[in-house]
């Protein structure tokens, strides 16, 4: 989803990106604010001096978006979680961080982190406009006090009870509380997070119809938006809790065939790629070493000619995916996992190949979990 984003740096030691759809909130913020709001409270300025107080504006907005995440993120860490990074988009903010919170009080703690800055921030952005009314030009003055009711505005609304708002976390970690069933409380969020954003759409269509305010359009954005995200936190939480206790090792093949990094090409297809029945190997060195993988529309690609001369190391791929016997496969998923059926993930253990995962073991273990069964596979 977020593939294409730009890196803004690092702020605390957290790596900052940028969504595309950033630039366009940052444009349509300073748009509506230079043609709108700003000359509606203050009135009789210069062009140029309304976009130069807009594009500042909405360059803070985004700052305490950004204030807003990084409590979020701050918050996590000291409760001993990793995170992974911070991106803008242009729903807001998003903070990626690695696993579950150890208790439901740090869950309580990171979720409500980042609401309370923006409720800061508002209040004192609005508290600041309101006692410099009269002494700051009213352009400063209208400026400061939309920052500040904009971020009331977002604190709130990230408090309402719904995954994957942050509200919803809230109710999350006060449901894990008392029923001390985590699974239990995230799916009960979800599921708020879907009524909430029903709500939101139906909301969304009566203030254009009812209204003709085309403001409800971006009202019922946001609902399809938090109705997909608590789909997603539902799947994602099925998936963890039936691969839960799987590892690597639950779904290798132990006894791939090997091929062997130092025969010709022409020796590796004639005496063993036939007999195989598999289409990716991986390539060991002579003394067992796994270096790397090769399948067999690498090796296809090759001239009879240079199949004589070319050693398979040479003609397969270093290997993208490795992975330890112990890791879990959840893990594996969450690091990107395999994407093509010509490649493998190579299980290593003390320097040895251990076993190999292909797309297919992947699909399985997924299938299977899908299943149902806790105890898959064997
Ligand atoms: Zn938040």
């Amino acid at each position: 989803m977020f593939s294409s984003s730009l890196p803004l740096g690092r702020f605390a030691g957290i790596g900052v990106r940028a969504h595309w759809s950033v630039a366009i909130v940052l444009a349509l913020l300073s748009w509506m604010l230079a043609a709108e709001v700003l000359p509606a409270a203050a009135p009789g300025h210069q062009a140029v001096a309304y976009w130069a107080t807009a594009i500042v504006t909405a360059v803070c907005f985004l700052a305490s978006l950004l204030a807003h995440e990084l409590m979020h993120a701050v918050r996590a860490r000291r409760y001993g979680m990793t995170v992974k990074s911070i991106t803008l988009w242009m729903l807001g903010g998003m903070t990626e961080l690695d696993g579950n919170p150890p208790s439901p009080k740090a869950d309580l703690w990171i979720a409500l982190s980042g609401p309370l800055v923006s409720l800061a921030i508002g209040g004192a952005g609005y508290g600041g406009a309101v006692l410099a009314a009269g002494h700051l030009p009213a352009l400063i003055v209208t400026g400061l006090s939309w920052l500040g009711l904009t971020n009331l505005l977002l604190g709130v609304f990230n408090l309402l009870p719904g995954a994957p708002l942050d509200g919803g976390r809230v109710l999350r970690a006060l449901v894990w509380k008392r029923t001390r069933d985590r699974a239990r409380a995230a799916a009960v969020a979800a599921k708020t997070g879907q009524v909430l954003g029903g709500l939101l759409i139906a909301l969304g269509f009566a203030e254009v119809l009812l209204l003709g305010s085309l403001g409800g359009l971006w009202l019922g954005l946001v609902g399809w938006f938090l109705i997909g995200a608590a789909q997603m936190d539902v799947n994602a939480g099925l998936m963890r809790e039936q691969l839960g206790g799987i590892t690597v090792r639950d779904i290798m093949d132990p006894h791939p065939p090997v091929a062997p990094g130092w025969w010709t090409v022409a020796a590796f297809v004639e005496q063993a790629a036939g007999q195989a029945r598999k289409r990716v190997f991986p390539v060991t060195s002579f003394d067992g070493r796994p270096e790397g993988v090769v399948s067999l529309r690498e090796l296809a690609r090759l001239t009879a000619q240079q199949r004589l001369v070319t050693r398979v190391s040479d003609a397969g791929h270093p290997a993208r995916h490795i992975a330890r016997p112990g890791d879990r496969v959840l893990d594996l998923l969450s690091t990107g996992g395999l994407r093509s059926a010509d490649d493998l993930v190579l299980v290593v253990e003390h320097g040895t190949l251990a076993g190999t995962v292909g797309l297919d073991d992947i699909t399985r273990a997924l299938e299977l979990a899908a299943l149902g069964g806790r105890n898959v596979p064997a």
